[in-house]
């Protein structure tokens, strides 16, 4: 029994938890207008690449778990600070690192709205327009890609999943549902992929039970794209002896420089043997929506399952990836389970639990921030913003073209990848590599621009991944100067010829 007094407290329930409804306006006013100076802030600052753990730690305070709680107001414009002075901001308008794209505003606001209503997406009922959104998602992304629909898809927390479950679709579609009950156990299988192939697929391997020694890396050509003619040889002699194919993975965009595999040529060899094709494309799918795109983009069209990553070249704030499959059923084959404790699936139309398509059981509204940007850019929004970013690298790669200590290597979809090598320069090529590391060390420090590396054949490339709608033309043809700059001071340093590690 509840004591009287307890009763009482409970009648007027005071959370912890709580903020008046009154007080949300408040602070979220404030917050939304710190966020706003936040932003317009950003092109002005420095990119903080060189933050370094003891000044972050000193900052955030190495402390237990308060005791007592604080003042709302107070702990959130301590986080503003925090997140403000101590953040390498992606939405700078010179990030070009890695492919970690820029928020789109609307993003932003589509996750306020998403956790104030806060639906949980694993089940139909609990989510009724949340999860239809996310359908009417999944569908929109297809047609912007040019992919049959209608399709089956889910949105899930990135590119690194999304590939994940398309592997689990393809096992299950290759060796059959029995492979749920019995694991593969001595079944010897394989899954073809380049050896450009992003490092999702060993975790993908590994987690399903085929174990990395299923994965046959097939090699690249001077292009960076797969050898069709080496898969079909692997192929044979692999069903020779035995051994099942459960997926051939091609890449549409790869991390290191945008190539896209021969997806037809590997289409038809995928067809013969009756192999699920899944593709990669979490980089460069979205840009299968360009008219002029290599044909190899838009043949994702042919495949069984493609992941993407709207948190890229969708511009969603983090996190946003999503997986499209041919066939629906083919997800709920590798992960539906129907417990007791769950309601029936009524099977009417136009309904989906998405619980039964991946593997997480709560879901938050991904989608929300996904479909405002769909619906505020438009098809031809998301091909405009695509296609400056394309055009934006194009001006990028020819100002460092012109620059005569300048290399340029590859330049494909929007990644340039280049060196700075300065006239009559003795040392060799793992020189050249130190003097590259040392130039990109000089820029994290100096935060005049971001970029980041990429290995080709052994040899050390600056590498500028233009995925952010803040990027003007200014911006990309303040690079050559940056980086000639900073290669003659590291020079003139004499820090590159130190021997290296
Ligand atoms: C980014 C990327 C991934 C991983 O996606 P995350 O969203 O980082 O999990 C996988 N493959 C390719 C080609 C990528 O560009």
């Amino acid at each position: 029994m509840l004591s009287d007094e307890r009763r009482d407290e409970l009648k007027e329930r005071q959370s912890p938890h709580g903020l008046s409804v009154d007080e949300y306006r408040r602070l979220g006013h404030i917050l939304v207008d710190q966020t706003a100076d936040l932003l317009a802030s950003i092109p002005d600052q420095k990119l903080k690449g060189s933050c370094d753990p003891e000044t972050v730690w000193e900052a955030l305070g190495d402390t237990a778990i308060p005791e007592q709680g604080e003042d709302a107001e107070v702990v959130l414009s301590e986080a503003v600070s925090l997140m403000s002075e101590h953040s390498l901001f992606n939405g700078h308008p010179k990030f070009w690192g890695y492919i970690t794209s820029s928020p789109a505003p609307i993003g932003i606001l589509g996750d306020l709205l998403a956790s104030a209503t806060n639906p949980n997406c694993g089940g139909w009922m609990l989510s009724p327009m949340a999860s239809s959104m996310e359908m009417q998602t999944v569908q929109w992304i297809a047609e912007l890609m040019g992919y049959p629909t209608p399709c089956g898809g889910l949105l899930v927390s990135g590119g690194n999943v999304a590939n994940i479950l398309g592997l689990f679709a393809a096992r299950v579609s290759a060796v059959g549902k029995e492979v749920r009950e019995t694991g593969v156990a001595g079944r010897q299988c394989a899954v073809y992929a380049s050896s450009a192939t992003h490092t999702w697929i060993q975790k993908a391997v590994d987690l399903s039970g085929l174990g990395t020694e299923s994965i046959r890396y097939i090699p690249i050509d001077d292009e960076e794209r797969m050898r069709a003619d080496a898969l079909a040889e692997q192929i044979k002699t692999d069903v020779e002896n035995g051994v099942t194919p459960i997926a051939v993975v091609v890449t549409s965009g790869t991390v290191s420089t945008g190539a896209v595999d021969p997806i037809r040529e590997i289409y038809a060899i995928c067809r013969e043997h009756g192999i699920w094709l899944h593709v990669d494309g979490a980089y460069g799918a979205p840009a299968a929506a360009l008219p002029e795109a290599d044909p190899d983009l838009k043949a994702l069209r042919l495949a069984d399952s493609v992941a993407l990553d709207p948190h890229k070249w969708l511009y969603s704030p983090l996190e946003a990836g999503c997986l499209i499959v041919k066939d629906k059923q083919t997800l709920l084959d590798a992960f539906s389970y129907r417990p007791p404790y769950y309601w029936e699936d009524s099977g009417e139309e136009g309904k989906t639990d998405f619980f039964e398509f991946g593997i997480q059981n709560s879901r938050g509204f991904r989608a929300l921030k996904v479909w405002l940007g769909l619906k505020q850019a438009g098809r031809e929004g998301c091909i405009e913003s695509i296609r400056q970013d394309i055009d934006l690298t194009k001006a990028m790669a020819d100002a460092l073209d012109a620059e005569p200590e300048i290399e340029v290597f590859s330049r494909r979809l929007s990644i340039v990848t280049f060196r700075w090598k300065p006239a009559g320069f003795a040392g060799c090529e793992e020189d050249m590599n130190r003097l590259t590391q040392a130039i990109m060390d000089e820029m994290f420090e100096s935060g005049d621009a971001y970029v980041s590396h990429a290995v080709q054949n052994g040899m050390l490339q600056m590498r500028a991944c233009i995925v952010n709608i803040n990027t003007k033309l200014a911006d990309v043809e303040a690079l050559p100067g940056i980086v000639c700059q900073l290669g003659q001071a590291v020079m003139d340093s004499g820090v590159w010829s130190e021997p290296g590690e």
